[in-house]
């Protein structure tokens, strides 16, 4: 494994460090006091956007460097979050919602929907929802209904957490055609903004990463084409006929083998943030104890280990490998070793980090989210343990 960065790859990362420093760390912590995400028209993501920041190195085409497209995520995801992990989920793109259309939709829906995104003079956004009031960890308990109407499908059900669902063109809703089918029954949606039955999202309050919004929208009898069935009625369908079991569930699942590296990669940017803010205030303050040494190099050590899981997991999913191992542990180990630096940077600040003025305690408030968003770290550890004793995966 390779992971030394090209010419290319190199000057993009310096010129997201500039753009963090300038801009996205000040833009966090405003978003912070004011405690709302960034507004939509906010000039920042047009500037995010005449920038290229969102691409990927020239060169590249999503991956052609000497890194693949997955280990440039990373790389990029660990810089952006380094500087403010609220403000880089808030970022113009399919986020979340790209996964699933990229490996469950046709070619016809994957350039519908992805190809608007290519137009870098208008900030978009896309949004991926499955969680419920009453399904977060066990998605197979998901009770928003799908029924077929003719052409059309009618959905019902609401959902919650939803990264800029407030803004987005479009959704990947997760329903069920009947509950008691549990990951069987899924189907994945697309629907799209403005269509009649579809609530205005609504961001949820949150006690950190406040610079992006979390959004919960009800669906009342919500109409969506049979072109927006996610994949096609085909590929819910059994050779023989009848249902192919979970094929909606895969879908979603091979999405987080995607992106639970680049969360851990968030998670491994916001644990050298802590890191950086508590060892500059050690040494500033002549603090540098012999206990607050130990725990700093600790700190290095296990970020250190975590960043090399990121990357191996990345490197697979480049080489069209199996990663979900991988991508657990990285996701599991990288968002305890954010909670665990965030915490040392409040001890080794003591009453200033208490105070709630200093940057560790914003990232204090953070990181928590890292342990829960894409599988909580028990999750990871189910899903690490039945591979362990070769437990079948569908089951
Ligand atoms: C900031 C943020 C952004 C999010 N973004 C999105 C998004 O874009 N789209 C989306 O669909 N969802 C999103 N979510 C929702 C997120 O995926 C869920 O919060 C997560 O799956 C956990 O579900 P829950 O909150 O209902 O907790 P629960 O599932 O109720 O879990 C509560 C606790 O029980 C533990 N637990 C649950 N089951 C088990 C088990 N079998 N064994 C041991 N322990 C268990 C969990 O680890 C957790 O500690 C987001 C959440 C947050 C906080």
């Amino acid at each position: 494994m390779d992971f030394q960065l090209d010419d290319a790859a190199r000057e993009r990362l310096e010129a997201l460090r500039a753009f963090g420093r300038e801009t996205i760390r000040p833009l966090g912590i405003e978003r912070d006091r004011a405690g709302s995400p960034t507004p939509p028209d906010h000039p920042f993501f047009r500037e995010v956007l005449a920038r290229g920041l969102t691409r990927p190195p020239a060169g590249s085409d999503e991956g052609g460097t000497s890194l693949g497209a997955a280990v440039w995520r990373v790389v990029a995801g660990q810089e952006l979050a380094y500087w403010d992990r609220g403000v880089s989920s808030s970022l113009p793109g399919p986020g979340l919602g790209g996964g699933p259309v990229m490996s469950m939709g046709t070619p016809e829906q994957q350039k519908r929907l992805l190809g608007p995104f290519r137009d870098m003079t208008e900030p978009r956004w896309a949004a991926f929802a499955m969680t419920e009031p009453g399904a977060g960890s066990d998605v197979a308990r998901i009770q928003s209904r799908a029924v077929r109407d003719g052409d059309d499908w009618v959905l019902n059900g609401a959902k919650l957490y939803s990264a800029n669902a407030d803004r987005a063109d479009w959704i990947v809703v997760f329903a069920t055609v009947d509950p008691a089918l549990g990951r069987a029954g899924h189907r994945a949606f697309i629907v799209e903004r403005g269509m009649p039955g579809l609530s205005e999202p609504k961001p949820e309050k949150k006690m950190g990463i406040k610079a992006y919004a979390s959004a919960s929208f009800t669906m009342n009898d919500l109409r969506v084409p049979a072109d927006n069935l996610l994949g096609s009625e085909a590929r819910y369908e059994s050779r023989g006929g009848g249902q192919r079991p979970g094929a909606g569930f895969k879908g979603a699942m091979q999405t987080f083998n995607a992106t639970r590296p680049a969360i851990a990669a968030n998670a491994v940017g916001m644990a050298r943030a802590c890191l950086d803010e508590a060892t500059a205030f050690a040494r500033d303050r002549d603090r540098l104890t012999g206990r607050h040494r130990d725990r700093l190099e600790r700190m290095r050590r296990r970020i250190r280990a975590a960043w090399l899981m990121c990357l191996k997991a990345a490197w697979l999913a480049d080489r069209g490998e199996p990663n979900m191992v991988e991508a657990s542990m990285s996701k599991a180990t990288a968002a305890e070793v954010a909670m665990e630096a965030a915490s040392l940077g409040m001890e080794v600040l003591g009453a200033v980090g208490a105070q709630g003025e200093h940057l560790i305690e914003k990232l204090y408030r953070d990181v928590k989210a890292m342990d829960i968003v894409e599988g909580t770290g028990q999750i990871q550890r189910i899903v690490m343990a039945r591979h362990l004793v070769n437990y079948p995966r569908d089951a």
